[in-house]
């Protein structure tokens, strides 16, 4: 069933509007008729949906059952992506919103390769939100994580300051890994932050140690910056249990 995402003042107790480029989608690209099945989310509520009136810009659906959203995870992570390539970093949205991810960062480090100007990175933005959103409603997620603008180092530190567990993830971090990271913690935010390429300067694993952020590993081999992001939201969703 297609599945769209709503603001709350799309429905009322009894309709869902659905307006706007989902009108389009609606329309031109699905063209569903009256009678058709579809599911409305406004992040809190599923509403099971069939549309009844297709007018000149909305489609009105009728609900038929409202449930609390499923397909959200029980603890929300915050995925840190130093800005690289840009078909990695859609690589990236793309399978971290299906996994679970909160919200999407990229940011800017000592060793990436592309920095974009604030037009490119504002273009680069709202292409992978694009795709965020997308990917959310292929895999029924009940909301559409948020690709943020671009950040730098500093800012990502300041940003995270709020979270219960903040984890960098470091090639060479020999000791702590993932797993005792986090296992036997109680924790509904958590970040991970990942390097560029050509790793994290020693300096920058000063500054997220000095700011109380976890450094781990994720095993003996070293995962291209794409991989490493993948890798370590999967664990952290197995951990919590979020994989069942
Ligand atoms: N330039 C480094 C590798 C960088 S890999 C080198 O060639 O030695 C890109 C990013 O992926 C790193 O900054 C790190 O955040 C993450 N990463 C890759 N392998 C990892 C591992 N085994 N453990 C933890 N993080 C890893």
């Amino acid at each position: 069933m297609p599945k769209f995402f709503i603001e709350k003042n799309q429905v009322n107790d009894e309709y869902v509007n659905i307006i706007g480029e989902d009108f389009l989608h609606m329309t031109k690209s699905l063209r569903i008729k009256a009678n058709e099945k579809i599911v409305a989310c406004d992040g809190v509520f599923d509403y099971n949906c069939i549309v009844e009136i297709i007018t000149s810009d909305a489609v009105i659906c009728k609900i038929m059952e409202k449930r609390s959203a499923i397909g959200e995870p029980s603890v929300k992570v915050y995925v840190y992506i130093s800005v690289t390539k840009s078909d990695k970093l859609e690589l990236v949205t793309q399978k971290v919103t299906e996994l679970g991810a909160f919200k999407i960062i990229p940011f800017i480090s000592a060793r990436c390769v592309s920095k974009p100007d604030q037009k490119s990175a504002n273009k680069k933005r709202e292409r992978l939100q694009k795709i965020a959103t997308e990917a959310s409603k292929q895999c029924g997620r009940s909301i559409i994580p948020e690709v943020s603008e671009f950040l730098t180092l500093k800012q990502v530190i300041e940003n995270c300051k709020e979270n219960d567990i903040n984890l960098v993830l470091y090639e060479n971090e020999k000791d702590l890994s993932i797993k005792n990271a986090i296992e036997n913690k109680d924790f509904t935010t958590i970040s991970i932050v990942v390097g560029p390429e050509g790793g994290f300067e020693q300096s920058e694993i000063e500054s997220f140690i000095n700011s109380n952020f976890e450094i781990v590993s994720l095993g003996k081999r070293i995962l291209r910056a794409e991989t490493a992001p993948i890798a370590a939201i999967s664990a952290i969703m197995y951990q919590t249990d979020n994989f069942s």
